[in-house]
């Protein structure tokens, strides 16, 4: 068995399809006639982009909106004005056209794949797809085509570039495995998008799996089975009726208020990352966004994006949300996710330096700018404002001042807005949690961020494997934050949400009912579960386990005791 990381769950049983990338050879010579060289360079990229364009539209129809975006983002790599006069310099001093594209790209490349953070990294995977794409026109060699492959194909490949991707048919596809991606690459995005069953980082799966091999994808577990015997298909041919009965019983609760047993209601939102997401949130029954997360309106561009392009960003996805309320979370960077524009200074300990609502209450300007874009969204449709990392009261007040001063300016201007728009705090820290009656009393709102208050509470970076074994939100320590930060909310009549990852977690919910949660916001595609799981629980039977919980005294006897209740 081999084993990797479950990106797309579900069981796929079939036949191996290796891709093989084209080794794209050719000898770099000398150029003479620069210009000429120019124009064949610049044709390819046109032709690159047409082809991309098309494979876009395909890829719309099969399998959505973001992941069509990916494409789209290539012909802007591509495009990208420094990029193309980097390229062209090259060839000016003599270059051939394919070496000077090779040479920028692969700058780039190793730029991106040396970051920490995923998502740097995944833009090394997007740039080698558009220098593949590119030196193929140039080279005149024909891309793979996935969408020859037969009904019953599991693909096997290094990595699924968003343009080798878009020929997949969900019809034909059962699985796919590779070499390497994680959980958020655009692999694993897409695998869930058009609901395939997916296992990636399989160590040397391109030598261990061959053309025409019998193969189980377990999606779920992060496994794969190659040539498996009768036993180990009947086996997971039950557990494939098992997982798509489980997917069936789940659509009954589409369309349904999310309510206890007991008939208690719930507000059940999702996360979101761009405008475009609140589709998707749509999509999945989400009944509003309880977190949208606008660093990512600010990555992937070279400046701060202006007051107009965040006000349009907002007010699309109050749009698409028609009525449903949505939290939009001020900008959070620093720490895990860096902005290079904004310059910030390299730190010794980022997680705890100059980051999200400490860099914001710094940098009024940028900040009043997109508070002012909030409040102006507000205007079409039920908007509140989030501030991250808070730690101390002074931090809310500040921010709130700031909001106060942004609504004087846009009455100034007549420019509508919502005058009594809510403004919250997302309880993500230890000393928000330990002061929650203090900040109960002036915010309107908490959403608890378990990431966060997690690895802050633990004192552990979930991404380090030496501790990563502190950071669950199970610890005793953890549920005590949580129990305060819900119980301070209610005390002073505010909602608390949970918008953290622990949100969707099955064994968490009868605890959050137990203490009074109003919203839970998870990712689009758990709504219904979550929504199945809070139906099965009472007021009375989630306070017993609660109470029992919190007199157990690790992590451990907490989740084995949580799953020995579980529905
Ligand atoms: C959190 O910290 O729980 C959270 C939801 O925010 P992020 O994951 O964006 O830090
Ligand atoms: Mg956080």
């Amino acid at each position: 068995m081999l084993k990797g990381t479950a990106a797309s769950e579900g069981i796929g049983i079939g036949k191996v399809m290796v891709i093989k990338e084209h080794t794209l050879e050719y000898t770099p010579k000398q150029i003479d006639d620069v210009q000429a060289e120019i124009q064949r360079f610049k044709k390819a990229v046109d032709t690159f982009c047409e082809n991309t364009r098309a494979k876009a539209e395909s890829v719309r129809a099969s399998a959505g909106e973001k992941e069509s975006e990916i494409l789209l983002g290539h012909i802007q790599m591509i495009k990208d004005p420094f990029m193309e006069g980097e390229i062209e310099k090259l060839i000016q001093n003599g270059t051939c056209a394919e070496s000077a594209l090779e040479n920028m790209c692969d700058t780039f490349i190793a730029v991106f794949s040396a970051a920490d953070d995923e998502l740097t990294k995944q833009r090394a995977t997007d740039l080698r797809d558009v220098k593949t794409g590119v030196l193929s026109v140039l080279l005149g060699v024909e891309e793979v085509k996935i969408s020859d492959a037969s009904k019953g194909t599991v693909l096997v490949a290094g990595e699924l570039t968003p343009s080798m991707t878009a020929g997949i048919n969900k019809e034909n596809i059962v699985g796919i495995v590779t070499e390497t991606g994680g959980k958020t690459s655009h692999s694993a995005i897409l695998a869930r998008a058009l609901e395939i069953p997916a296992v990636l980082s399989v160590e040397q799966a391109l030598t261990k799996l061959e053309d025409g091999m019998e193969i189980i994808v377990d999606g779920s577990e992060g496994e794969v089975i190659a040539d498996p015997d009768k036993t180990q298909i009947e086996e997971y041919s039950k557990k494939r009726e098992k997982f798509i009965e489980e997917r069936r019983e789940l659509e009954k609760y589409r369309g349904q208020k999310t309510k206890s047993a007991d008939g208690i209601e719930y507000q059940l939102c999702c996360n979101i990352g761009k405008p475009d997401d609140a589709v998707k949130a749509v999509e999945c029954d989400g009944e509003g966004v309880g977190l949208f997360r606008t660093e990512f309106l600010f990555m992937d561009r070279t400046s701060v994006p202006t007051e107009q392009e965040q006000f349009e960003a907002y007010k699309k996805a109050a749009l698409i949300l028609k009525g449903r309320p949505m939290i939009i979370r001020t900008l959070d960077i620093g720490g895990d996710k860096e902005l290079p524009y904004l310059g910030l200074e390299k730190e010794e300990n980022p997680f705890m330096g100059f980051r999200a609502i400490r860099y914001c209450l710094k940098n009024r300007e940028l900040f009043k700018t997109q508070i002012r874009a909030i409040l102006r969204a507000s205007s079409f449709g039920e908007i509140m404002i989030m501030f991250p990392l808070i730690t101390c009261v002074e931090e809310l007040r500040q921010g709130k001042e700031l909001v106060e001063i942004a609504k004087e300016e846009l009455k100034a201007g007549n420019i509508p807005f919502d005058e009594n728009i809510k403004v919250g705090v997302m309880t993500e820290t230890s000393s928000a949690g330990v002061i929650a009656d203090i900040l109960a009393k002036e915010a309107d709102f908490f959403s608890i961020g378990t990431n966060d208050l997690t690895g802050y509470t633990m004192a552990c970076d979930r991404g380090n494997s030496d501790v990563s074994y502190l950071y669950s939100p199970f610890q005793p320590s953890v549920l005590r934050l949580i129990k305060n930060i819900i119980e301070c909310g209610v005390k002073n009549n505010i909602p608390v949400g949970m918008c953290g990852e622990a949100a969707g977690n099955k064994l968490m919910i009868p605890l959050l009912i137990a203490f009074g949660l109003t919203e839970f916001s998870v990712s689009a595609p758990s709504v219904l579960s979550v929504r199945k799981t809070v139906s099965e629980w009472t007021k009375e039977a989630a306070d017993k386990v609660a109470e029992k919980v919190m007199t157990l005294l690790t992590e451990e006897e907490i989740v084995n005791y949580l799953k020995s209740v579980a529905k």
